[in-house]
């Protein structure tokens, strides 16, 4: 009996995911890709995406452009239909990955097997956390380093009542007067990676401060906001109910649940990569700025500002591809006029990635890379909120078939060291900016 009780015991501690035992199943829910030939076949894919075929809507990984083939899912019993669709109109689609679901059970697995890794006792940075874990990971940085760190919530509590925590960085005694950088993570909900990457960048920021020069080069030539996860309803919804959940939570009547928040901001909203259905994934909401989570974070830009450009770094970490993104997104050729500094300080911070694990991350705005998308929080930073540098990262891993968004828990260290020594470079670039 004793035997059985810890078996089940070690069972329920190592496996996280036993007590998502009610979150969505992706069994046989396959990935296609399929690249579109011309702006005819373009058009069809986007209307497949925007406006759903057959009153279902599909679950885009990767956009539709001419630039690289677009993947989105399909359950079983909508994929001969679809498959069907897309043959009909001239393309050829193919099956990438047969069973979407085995990217989490992999995951899971990964997990089981990693050994806690703590860098500095208070982050346990070998598994993906709930969003309450983390809000009291800010705490715990807090308390442990309250000279430099304070924890802080943003003006409004979300649709789902719960405070947007972030981190405020200060060695300059929280007196306002330094250049910050801001970090926003996990807006977009199933994108796990961005908020453990933070945290792991936070905890080795602060950790390290006092021994270790890359930190404290860092804290000691700009304050740093953190905010390590943006959309904590959606967040906690891809934990407990839907893993490739993307949106807020938002209800807004009928089958009008969530909004696109990287598509709300006021930035060109509404005009490219959006679809007016509120059902689709994309969909940007009812006016700009209508979503708490973009109103706060728009209400923190402008206390950092204060009417002045303090701010000179907006840093928003998503998954996956493996890109630096570059302003404007909203617009194909559209460019802000220190672009030439935005490019050149982007592929500094790329090579400064790459030669820590030998990840290639591409630079380029997102309209070149991928395609244009309006609504962004790094096009608004730029043009509503008056920060001179704004990047897009995309971290691991490079493909869908590596594993999308559902990337092994083994991967936040690794991937916080390249995006560590990423950012690094950044601060050099930016604190020696005329
Ligand atoms: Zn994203």
């Amino acid at each position: 009996m004793l035997i059985v009780l810890l078996a089940c015991i070690s069972v329920a501690v190592a496996t996280p995911a036993s007590e998502y035992s009610g979150r969505k199943r992706y069994d046989n829910y396959r990935l296609i890709s399929v690249q579109p030939e011309n702006e005819q076949q373009l058009k069809v894919l986007g209307d497949f995406q925007t406006k759903g075929y057959d009153s279902v809507f599909f679950d885009f990984w990767a956009d539709p452009t001419l630039k690289r083939p677009a993947e989105f899912t399909v359950s079983p019993s909508q994929y001969e239909k679809v498959m069907q669709y897309l043959r009909d109109n001239n393309m050829t689609p193919t099956v990438e990955v047969d069973d979407i679901q085995m990217f989490e059970n992999i995951a899971e697995f990964e997990a089981k097997v990693q050994p806690e890794l703590f860098f500095n006792n208070i982050v346990d940075h070998s598994q993906y956390h709930r969003y309450d874990q983390i809000s009291e990971y800010l705490t715990g940085f807090a308390n442990n380093f309250g000279s430099i760190a304070r924890k802080r919530s943003m003006s409004q509590t979300t649709y789902g009542r719960r405070t947007m925590d972030y981190l405020e960085i200060s060695t300059n005694g929280f007196a306002g007067t330094r250049r910050a950088i801001l970090i926003e993570a996990g807006i977009h909900a199933r994108e796990w990676i961005s908020p453990a990457a933070i945290l792991y960048i936070t905890d080795r920021l602060l950790a390290s401060y006092t021994t270790d020069s890359e930190a404290a080069y860092m804290l000691n030539s700009f304050d740093w906001i953190i905010i390590p996860v943006t959309n904590p309803d959606g967040y906690e919804y891809s934990h407990t109910d839907d893993r490739y959940w993307r949106k807020n939570r938002h209800y807004r009547g009928g089958n009008c649940r969530g909004v696109d928040l990287n598509r709300n901001f006021d930035a060109r909203w509404g005009t490219t990569g959006v679809s007016s259905s509120c059902s689709s994934d994309i969909y940007p909401g009812s006016a700009a700025m209508s979503e708490i989570e973009a109103q706060n974070v728009q209400d923190l830009v402008a206390d950092i500002q204060n009417g002045g450009t303090r701010l000179i770094g907006y840093l928003a970490v998503h998954s996956y591809s493996q890109m630096i993104l570059l302003p404007y997104s909203h617009t194909f050729g559209s460019r802000p006029p220190n672009y030439q500094n935005l490019d050149n300080y982007g592929i500094s911070a790329g090579n400064a990635l790459y030669n820590v694990h030998g990840r290639r991350f591409q630079v380029g705005t997102g309209p070149e890379l991928l395609y244009a998308a309006s609504g962004g929080s790094d096009d608004w930073a730029i043009m509503g909120g008056s920060v001179k540098y704004a990047y897009t990262y995309e971290l691991r891993p490079a493909t869908a078939s590596a594993g999308g968004f559902v990337l092994p828990a083994s991967q936040i260290v690794p991937s916080g060291e390249e995006l560590f020594a990423s950012f690094y470079n950044l601060a050099i670039s930016l604190y020696n900016d005329s």
